[in-house]
């Protein structure tokens, strides 16, 4: 399997083990202030592992690592969809 081509993956899903202990890294450096709310953060994935910019854990709209972009409590979906 190509894991840069999993479509509506998020990066645990997929075999890039090297990226996701990178991401998860930094976003365990974001300051407690900055960070959204478990539930909001869980309604956020959800709604990008059924969008179709969603690729090997990247939005396509914006490059980012959503795990990260949906972790910032400010943050929002380049997309309009939270
Ligand atoms: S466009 Fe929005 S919903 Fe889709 S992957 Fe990007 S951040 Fe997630």
């Amino acid at each position: 399997m190509d894991i840069r081509q999993c479509r509506r993956c998020l990066l645990y899903e997929t075999a890039d083990k090297a990226a996701y202990e990178s991401v998860q890294n930094y976003i365990a450096s974001i300051p407690e202030a900055e960070r959204a709310d478990e539930s909001v953060y869980r309604s956020r994935l959800s709604v990008c592992k059924e969008c179709d910019m969603l690729i090997s854990g990247m939005c396509r709209k914006c490059g980012c690592y959503v795990e990260v972009r949906a972790f910032v409590a400010g943050s929002d979906c380049p997309g309009g969809r939270w």
